[in-house]
């Protein structure tokens, strides 16, 4: 994690209410957990059931629309996890899931900068092996600026200088099936492995999906030893860093088939990207009024620049979620409340409009 102290904020602005937990909305009471850390899964259902909904049925709100992506390993094109496998000399797989309280786009509750990647706990040494085939196209430190000298401003891998530490980033060229899917793929695509204790791999360098490019370690700017993975799309630059989560291949669930994702979006009525500070996704393996069987607080991307980009065009997302019902609720003209599919090995992707 970037150790980039800040003053800590208000979450949201539900704290500041003198009575949040009876304000009314369009008749829905609002429970908000205001307190809940980003990404926190907390076991209870904080939203009472209410009318007669039905799954994908018509909300209240006005143009509301859902399609289904096909996930990019539809298109031939497959990230693997970092990948933490493990090398031949090292047996013991490294931790491939996403760290949840410090999603992409994410200040951890104000505490850090907008995370432009994803973070994967592991201890010092763990082997960090390719996402993907490609070339290498820096092997080393972030410490020298990238910008031709007497540019300004003066360009950095990540926003400053030794900023990732050790890092190697892979240019990677998605075949055309891909394009097919997403004619507005900014391309090429670009995986990048920060805070590495060593890099073994040199600028040139062909690496296959799961060749061991370097170890787990906390140089630059973080504070445990961590996975910093980013994907980057059109240009190797920090502002080009698009959400992982929606291009890692999908683990399995418990039952053995492959988890979905979700990419979503809120429009104004002339059509630009709105915040939302308080999302609320509920899993509902027992049907639309059944108990959530978790829940994941989530906000739109902290940095706007990060808002409504191609090809999915999202303001948030998250992966890994258990084929099946979910409900998101949200307060956009009044708290609404949607019934949403995942399907395994897809990405669903929603807009919602004022
Ligand atoms: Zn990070």
């Amino acid at each position: 994690m970037h150790n980039l102290s800040r003053l800590p904020r208000p979450l949201c602005s539900w704290q500041r209410s003198p009575n949040p937990g009876h304000s009314r909305s369009h008749g829905f009471p609002l429970t908000y957990r205001p307190s809940l850390p980003l990404g926190h899964r907390q076991p209870r259902n904080p939203i009472a059931p209410h009318g007669n909904p039905h799954p994908l049925g018509k909300s209240h709100g006005v143009f509301s629309y859902r399609h289904l992506a096909a996930h990019p390993m539809h298109g031939g094109f497959v990230l693997r996890s970092l990948g933490l496998a493990p090398a031949a000399t090292d047996p013991a797989p490294g931790n491939d899931s996403v760290d949840v309280t410090y999603r992409f786009g994410s200040t951890q509750g104000g505490l850090r900068d907008p995370h432009h990647g994803v973070e994967f706990l592991n201890s010092f040494g763990t082997p960090v092996v390719a996402a993907g085939e490609g070339v290498v196209v820096v092997a080393g430190s972030d410490r020298d600026p990238i910008s031709p000298p007497g540019d300004w401003p003066i360009l950095f891998y990540g926003p400053y200088a030794n900023f990732y530490g050790n890092l190697v980033v892979i240019e990677h060229s998605p075949p055309a099936a891909l394009f097919a899917l997403y004619p507005d793929l900014p391309t090429p695509l670009y995986t990048l492995y920060g805070h590495l204790s060593e890099v073994l791999v040199q600028v040139g360098q062909t690496v296959q999906a799961g060749q061991l490019i370097g170890r787990v370690g906390m140089s630059g700017v973080a504070t445990g030893n961590h996975l910093h993975f980013e994907v980057r799309l059109g240009e190797n630059t920090y502002k080009a860093a698009h959400n992982p989560e929606l291009w890692l291949a999908p683990h399995t669930d418990a039952q053995g088939q492959p988890t979905g994702a979700l990419a979503g979006r809120f429009l104004n009525t002339y059509q630009v990207s709105l915040e939302i500070e308080e999302i609320v996704l509920e899993y509902l393996p027992q049907g639309p009024e059944g108990e959530s069987a978790f829940e994941i607080a989530l906000r739109t991307y902290e940095e706007k620049a990060l808002l409504g980009r191609p090809p999915f065009w999202e303001s948030f997302g998250v992966g890994d979620l258990p084929a099946g019902l979910y409900r998101l609720t949200f307060p956009l003209n009044g708290l609404r409340r949607e019934w949403i599919t995942i399907y395994p090995g897809q990405i669903t992707v929603v807009t919602f409009r004022k």
